[in-house]
């Protein structure tokens, strides 16, 4: 496999070409394309190693933003290029095999911090040269001066020949010259700028100060000032200039003229509100973003006394189903349908709807009323989802789950409030969805504890925080222990030993199970290799091990290939392995799900059917999976226990045995806790049997022992 065609680094070269392709028109760089594509390299070379980095850091997207600026990419076209291609492209190209939805987040927050970091270089260079600016009108200043006081011909030619805009008026105001470029910044004629006062260009812009320096200067009180100025001009559009007054005094010392340098920074300006505009506002809605909204909610929250806030978080029931059933573009469609609703749910004071991504949205109420406001204004968000949304034709339902969070001022900061609020609306939706819920700190404190287990998740692996413990199962017939079920389990740091139940479903939910479900196999495959050769010579044969998979495990593409890998690396027979499949896993399961599992039965592997019983699967399907064992759910061994047991639960176990057996299938039952429990199940003809009555699941050396005993009792 030397010539792997589509390697890593192919593909990030391919990601650099793509984006330089787009940036390269809009820039005003003096190097060619190809050269421009070698300097955006480096760039996403950091780019593409931030998306994989183990922990996120947003600091590569404020670097490659900055380092647009400094490759002359500062037209904003050029950020918005560049925005669009990594969004596309990034994930795509760099982030081979990371969970998608992670990746997805990542690359969002990359592009927030290129935005960031390409309007903070932008603003420093603007400081930079306005610096400059400012120090050539003082020199410009001195050289007018002389001028003035030497003959006309000279001070013309100074005058006419600077590129930024001047003017000279007398101390009342009255404007007595002004220069070309003056003239086309105003697009006035000379005679139209000579009739004006300075006096009459106030603007409703104007910094609070602006007219009490001018009056400063031309009382001779000081020689200059320097400001951010708005003018109107004559079409109606504003003016911005970086304005630097100057006074100057006929020889004997005595004010005489004000002397005015300009430089127009108009469309300097725009750009920069439209990059802080594309920096807060979602693209798609035109709503505010998340950047935008944690501004605001921090700003509520840094209210004084006596003010509240109140905060709707809402997700879309079922949007994913919209998405994948009518493709992404109706997706996006009902998306700004949906933004538009809420917009016109929040139109009062101290209101504001943002979209925080994917189909989440917020919509924020302030004042000291908003115990009362928060409900109004979630009803109404509720409200306005009621009617259906025409979207290619067809009318689609749109539901939503709401968490509320309110509360004073002050107290929690804008990321406990936002999560509280995404809790609470998980509750909302997995009470059903389609309805609000009211934040509660009690469920606040066990969804967090669950919460951190969650973060905590990929680095236990690293830091061998698991370990797994074995439970015999033994042969009905003859009480010899005849294999294993390896159990995971979690010692954490703070909370002790954690049993599966309560992180299994957070690493299937984040994607860890795939690398500790082989971890687990891994480890057991070979403890029992080492049970083979401590104990092969014996009766009993080699002791098997069984290993639990999760459903996210049978979809990941690197199942069979792990296993052969680990049984061939341990040099144990497929046969001494068995993994349990739960039947909720498999009900309805397609021949390509079960595709893996039967390539690994073929090879020798046995598949059981764990809690069988619980699920609904259709005997009659059993034939269709490949499984060799049905492991019997804990309830059916429970119903045992009482004595005498229900002849109906007698009667279906032993049902379920034959018709096992009849399928050439072995029967495991689990949770046999009594001895008469285990009588009852040997005569129903159940093969081998697992539960604390023999042991409860313990070191492994444990089971060596077990089954010596019973080896040689
Ligand atoms: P399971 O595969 O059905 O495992 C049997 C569970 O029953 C184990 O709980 C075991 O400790 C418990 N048990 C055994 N004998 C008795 C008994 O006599 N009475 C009672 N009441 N319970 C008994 P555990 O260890 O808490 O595991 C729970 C579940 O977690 C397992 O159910 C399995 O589905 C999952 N799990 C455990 N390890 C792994 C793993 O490595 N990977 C995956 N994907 N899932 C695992
Ligand atoms: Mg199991
Ligand atoms: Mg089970």
């Amino acid at each position: 496999m030397s010539a792997e065609p589509d390697g890593p680094e192919d593909r990030l070269r391919r990601f650099a070409t793509i984006w330089s392709r787009a940036v390269f028109p809009v820039t005003s760089t003096s190097s060619t394309r190809p050269e421009f594509e070698a300097r955006l390299l480096p760039l996403a070379r950091r780019l593409s190693e931030a998306l994989r980095a183990r922990s996120f850091d947003a600091d590569a997207g404020k670097e490659a933003g900055a380092a647009l600026v400094a490759e002359h990419c500062t037209d904003p076209e050029a950020l918005s290029r560049t925005l669009d291609c990594v969004d596309a492209y990034l994930v795509l190209y760099c982030g081979e095999d990371g969970d998608r939805e992670d990746l997805r987040a990542r690359s969002a927050r990359l592009q927030h911090a290129m935005a960031a970091g390409f309007a903070q270089a932008l603003r420093e260079r603007t400081l930079a040269e306005q610096e400059a600016i400012a120090q050539a009108a003082l020199e410009a200043q001195g050289v007018v001066a002389q001028a003035l006081h030497a003959t006309e011909a000279r001070f013309r030619a100074v005058f006419e020949g600077a590129a930024i805009g001047i003017g000279i008026a007398d101390l009342e105001g009255n404007v007595l010259q002004v220069n070309g470029a003056l003239r086309r910044m105003f697009g006035l004629s000379e005679q139209g700028l000579r009739s004006r006062n300075v006096k009459d260009w106030v603007h409703p812009d104007d910094a609070p100060q602006t007219w009490r320096l001018y009056e400063e200067l031309v009382s001779g009180e000081r020689e200059h000032y320097h400001l951010e100025k708005a003018f109107h001009r004559p079409d109606g559009t504003v003016l911005w200039t970086n304005l630097t007054v100057s006074l100057l005094r006929d020889a004997d010392g005595e004010p005489q003229y004000q002397l005015a340098l300009m430089e127009d920074t108009t469309e300097r300006r725009l750009l920069n509100l439209r990059l802080r505009y594309e920096a807060t506002h979602d693209a798609l809605t035109g709503l505010p973003n998340r950047t935008f909204f944690f501004e605001r909610l921090e700003k509520a929250l840094g209210a004084g006394e006596g003010q509240r806030f109140g905060l709707c978080y809402l997700d879309l029931d079922g949007f994913k189903t919209v998405n994948d059933s009518l493709g992404h573009a109706a997706g996006d469609r009902l998306l700004v349908e949906v933004a538009d609703r809420l917009q016109a749910c929040a139109t009062a004071p101290g209101e504001m709807v943002a979209r925080l991504g994917g189909d989440e949205f917020v919509a924020l109420t302030t004042g000291p009323d908003t115990q009362r406001t928060v409900d109004e204004l979630a009803a109404r968000i509720m409200n306005a989802l009621l009617a259906p949304i025409s979207v290619d034709g067809r009318e689609l339902t749109v539901r939503g789950s709401i968490g509320i969070v309110e509360g004073p001022a002050g107290e929690r900061s804008a990321a406990e409030v936002l999560r509280s609020a995404d809790i609470t609306m998980y509750r909302a939706k997995s009470a059903g969805g389609n309805r609000f819920e009211l934040a509660d700190p009690e469920a606040d404190a066990r969804a967090i504890t669950r919460h951190g287990l969650t973060t905590a998740l990929p680095t236990a692996l690293d830091r061998g925080e698991f370990f797994i413990e074995y439970q015999p199962l033994v042969h009905l017939g003859d009480g010899s222990v005849r294999g294993a079920e390896a159990l995971v389990r979690w010692l954490h740091p703070q909370h002790g030993v954690l049993s599966p139940d309560r992180f299994i479903p957070l690493a299937e939910h984040t994607g860890l199970i795939v690398p500790l479900g082989r971890w687990v196999l891994e480890q057991s495959v070979r403890q029992a290799r080492e049970w083979r050769d401590r104990h092969g010579g014996e009766s009993l044969g080699p002791l098997r091990i069984n290993v639990n998979l999760s459903p996210c495990q049978l979809t990941h593409p690197g199942l069979v290939q792990d296993t052969v890998e680990i049984l061939e690396r341990t040099g144990v027979a497929p046969d001494a392995l068995c993994l349990e499949v739960t039947e909720s896993a498999l009900i309805g399961a397609d021949d390509d799900l079960l595709k893996p599992l039967r390539r690994l039965a073929e090879m020798g592997v046995d598949i059981a059917l764990d809690d069988f019983g619980t699920g609904y699967s259709n005997l009659a399907n059993l034939r269709r999976l490949p499984v060799s064992v049905l492991k019997l759910d804990r309830s059916f061994t429970q119903s045992m226990q009482r004595f005498p047991a229900d002849p109906v639960d007698l009667k279906i176990v032993e049902g379920i045995v034959s018709l096992a057996h009849s399928l050439d299938l072995a029967v495991t039952v689990e949770g046999v806790e009594t001895g008469a429990q285990a009588e009852q199940l040997r005569i129903l003809g159940c093969d081998t049997a697992q539960g604390w009555y023999y042991a409860r699941p313990g070191p492994p050396d444990r089971l060596h022992e077990l089954a010596l005993v019973d080896a040689t009792g």
